[in-house]
């Protein structure tokens, strides 16, 4: 074994460095305050200051735990959190005013200022505190019993989980009036962002506070929520979603399970089985969809232990292999008819709405993983020794962090830009509205298409990463003494569940096309204004400008311009029969992902410069946007000439290509120099530190 491999070594098995050093840009980045160094996990107790808007009235409570502390909401107004020897202010601050609830997809049509997009810069002290108490707990906690969980020895999960939901991450969403936190969607992602290094017990954990719990505080009556929103918040029970059967995963629709009221109108007896259920091995209350005599698709609670039910052995996976998932059998099993969840007939709104906010939460998930797997191959990349120089010098393993970097900021731009989107339309609620479920859901709903990104972007841009920190470590990569071999094979099933990458792509087209057809999104609009366009002569080279980021900008206006040709040609070639279309659907969800990522990093970039244009952050986020623009511009070419030649022919195709070599004509980038000062901004902080 080598000396550099012998130290990554040291890393991997725990000779971890302090905390504060290995903390991200949630320790310093935006607001940065005077903060002390946060106190050490197990030494922590929670104030709890509660401050009724209406009276003026403040109280107070503490609660210590063992090993932590914990965060309780108590439902009168305004929420503080105050860490033992740290700063207080709110945790459920109203969203920086400026940020702009902008309508779901708009991002194709308009450019928004960076005043009006949230960025993790935006974060306040206490949304930091929160995220830097999960990246505590998952470095302190986590980290250590690695081998435990990927072992699945009896207890760890559930234990760890029980950790959790004493410093109160479990109850971020669950509404104060049950026991929970109700806390904004931003810091919602944060938890599932810097919980992340372990995706065994991220899986468990976003199944549980995700699909395992959403669908009561949205769907569930009263007596349901009051029942069991608490214990789940606690982790008194452990939640879990089943849906999937072995016939039907992305098919759901198509379910077997059965429901049948029985002759006294007092049960519901199911039959059938499902597949694949994650927690299923120790879960307490199960989220599980049925139809009702065959035909009213239906969602119930099924508690552990009721008669009839059963659950299967563990399955044997590629990856994620500390996560519980087993089949359910439901044999003439009886459940109260008060376990009906939200109407019968309608439980594909259960199934389907809630599988927004999974997608949401998996992308900021993604972010966790790897941020964890590009620090392990910078790490191990200024170790490791090759034909007498570090491997961090060559230039091939700088364009791996590189793009590990640059991808990574793109999705975190994109994730805490929706997260921001979200909590200021939940704000906008009239205040008899605020804890209104359905409500809450239709405005979350809105953010459809962003969720559907993050799922395929984060998970596809977690594949790259790990996929690079393999390669960087060559043999060792491969090998299971090391994490990269995990990594790699843990990060494959996100592109499988919570809608499969190619589901979501479908998705994402085929909900924008629907609101365009609806005219909730002017995209038919747009496309009719740039058919004029191209009509009318190309208009003389721009003058020199005086954006730093007017070549960016430019870029971003193009792709918008060939999406919307290609859309606009496929559009008229297929009319409503596009969505059959499924090669031309994914390759306009690609075009659309990358105007997104795009549109985020450029505004985040913007962002930084305005605070401080010779700011090493400034000036990395400016080189990633670049070099991201770059990328989507070839992505976005090579997407769009598909869709033109399989809906067009003849004359109108050489037109349509000539139309699109205009609007493509960028005068390339240096993406090598771009990718080297990345690298070396990196490597020169040792992490991923913007
Ligand atoms: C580890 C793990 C945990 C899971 N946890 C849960 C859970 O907690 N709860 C739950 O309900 N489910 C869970 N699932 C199931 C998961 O959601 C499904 O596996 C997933 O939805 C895909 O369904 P499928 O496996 O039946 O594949 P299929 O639907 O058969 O798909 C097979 C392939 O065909 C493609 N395909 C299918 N339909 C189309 C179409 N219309 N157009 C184009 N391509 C299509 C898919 O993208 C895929 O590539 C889990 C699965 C795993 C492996």
């Amino acid at each position: 074994m080598t000396e550099a491999v012998g130290s990554v070594e040291g890393q991997v098995r725990g000779d971890r460095q302090p905390v504060e050093e290995t903390d991200d840009w949630i320790q310093d980045a935006g607001n940065r305050g005077d903060q002390k160094t946060p106190p050490e996990l197990g030494k922590l107790s929670l104030l709890l200051l509660s401050h009724d808007t209406a009276s003026g009235e403040e109280s107070c409570a503490r609660r210590s735990f063992d090993g932590g502390c914990v965060a309780v909401g108590d439902g009168n107004g305004v929420v503080f959190f105050l860490l033992e020897g740290l700063s207080m202010s709110t945790v459920v601050a109203a969203p920086v005013a400026s940020i702009v609830a902008a309508p779901g997809g708009s991002f194709l049509l308009e450019d928004r200022a960076p005043a009006e997009v949230f960025t993790p810069e935006d974060l306040s002290a206490e949304q930091r505190q929160i995220a830097q108490t999960a990246a505590r707990f998952a470095k302190e906690k986590i980290d250590p019993a690695m081998k435990q969980i990927e072992a699945k020895e009896p207890g760890v999960m559930r234990g760890l989980l029980t950790e959790a939901a004493e410093l109160g991450f479990t109850a971020v969403d669950v509404p104060e009036e049950y026991g929970g936190l109700g806390l904004d969607k931003t810091t919602s992602a944060l938890v599932a962002d810097f919980i992340s290094v372990n995706a065994s017990f991220s899986t468990a954990f976003g199944a549980h506070v995700g699909i395992g719990t959403l669908p009561i505080v949205w769907y569930g009556t009263e007596a349901q929520k009051q029942r069991y929103l608490p214990k789940l918040a606690s982790m008194e029970m452990v939640g879990a979603y089943a849906l999937s059967e072995a016939t039907s995963g992305s098919d759901a629709m198509n379910i077997r399970t059965r429901a049948v009221l029985s002759a006294d109108g007092a049960e519901y007896v199911l039959n059938g089985e499902k597949m694949w259920i994650s927690n299923a091995g120790f879960a307490d209350l199960f989220t599980v969809f049925a139809k009702i005599d065959g035909e009213k698709f239906s969602a119930f609670l099924v508690e552990r232990g009721t008669a009839g039910f059963s659950i299967g052995k563990e399955e044997h996976k590629l990856g994620i292999r500390g996560s519980s998932t087993c089949a359910l059998v439901f044999s003439d099993c009886r459940i109260p008819v008060e376990n009906l969840l939200g109407e019968a007939g309608k439980g594909h709104h259960i199934a389907f709405n809630i599988l927004n906010i999974g997608r949401f939460k998996l992308g900021a998930a993604c972010l966790g993983g790897a941020r964890q797997a590009l620090e392990l191959g910078i790490r191990y990349a200024q170790e490791r020794t090759a034909f007498g120089k570090k491997i961090a010098e060559f230039g091939l393993i700088q364009r791996k962090i590189a793009l590990s970097a640059t991808e990574l900021y793109v999705t975190e731009s994109m994730a805490y830009r929706t997260a921001g989107m979200m909590d200021a339309a939940l704000a906008g609620l009239p205040a008899e509205m605020a804890h209104a479920p359905r409500e809450i859901q239709k405005r979350i709903e809105e953010y459809a298409v962003e969720c559907s990104i993050l799922k395929v972007f984060g998970s596809e841009m977690l594949d790259l990463v790990a996929d690079e920190l393999v390669q960087t470590m060559g043999g060792y990569g491969y090998v299971e003494d090391y994490p990269a071999e995990r990594l790699y094979r843990d990060a494959r099933i996100n592109r499988i569940f919570e809608g499969t990458n190619e589901i979501n792509r479908l998705i994402i087209t085929g909900w924008l096309m629907k609101r365009a057809a609806t005219g909730q999104l002017p995209l038919m609009a747009a496309i009719k204004r740039l058919m004029e366009e191209i009509l009318e002569p190309p208009p003389f080279d721009p003058e020199e400008s005086a954006d730093a980021f007017a070549r960016e900008a430019g870029i971003l206006a193009s792709l918008r311009k060939v999406f919307l040709l290609a859309a606009g040609t496929a559009y008229q070639r297929y009319l409503q029969a596009l969505q059959d279309e499924q090669e031309v659907m994914a390759d306009l969800a690609d075009c659309i992902m990358a105007i997104f990522g795009l549109e985020s990093a450029l505004v985040r970039a913007r962002k930084l410069l305005l605070a401080g244009a010779a700011s090493s952050s400034a000036k990395v986020a400016a080189a990633m946007t670049s070099a991201y623009a770059a990328r989507a511009l070839a992505v976005v070419e090579r997407a769009a000439k598909r869709v033109l030649a399989a809906a067009s022919e003849g004359d109108a195709l050489g037109v349509q290509m000539a139309v699109l070599r205009r609007f493509a004509r960028v005068a390339p980038t240096n993406e090598i120099a771009l990718q080297r000062q990345i690298a070396r901004h990196f490597l020169e902080q040792g992490r991923y530190r913007i």
